[in-house]
C-alpha cells in the first residue's frame, strides 16, 4: 500500500499543503524578521565601508 498521508513538514500534522497554515504563518513571520535583520546589517555594513572609503581618501 502506497497511501500519502499528507502532513505538514514541519510539524507533521494533518494538512492539505506541504506545510500547514500555522507553520506557514511561522515561516512567513521569520522570514521577514530575517529579512529585516539582513537590511539592517546590510546598512551598517555599506555605512561601514564608507567609512573606510571616506578615510581612505583622508589619508591620502
Ligand atoms: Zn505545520
Amino acid at each position: 500500500m502506497t497511501e500519502k498521508k499528507k502532513v505538514c513538514m514541519l510539524c507533521a500534522k494533518p494538512s492539505e499543503e506541504s506545510i500547514c497554515e500555522s507553520c506557514k504563518s511561522n515561516v512567513q513571520g521569520e522570514a521577514s524578521n530575517q529579512k529585516q535583520r539582513m537590511e539592517k546589517q546590510v546598512k551598517v555594513g555599506s555605512e561601514v565601508e564608507k567609512d573606510k572609503i571616506v578615510k581612505k581618501h583622508l589619508d591620502n
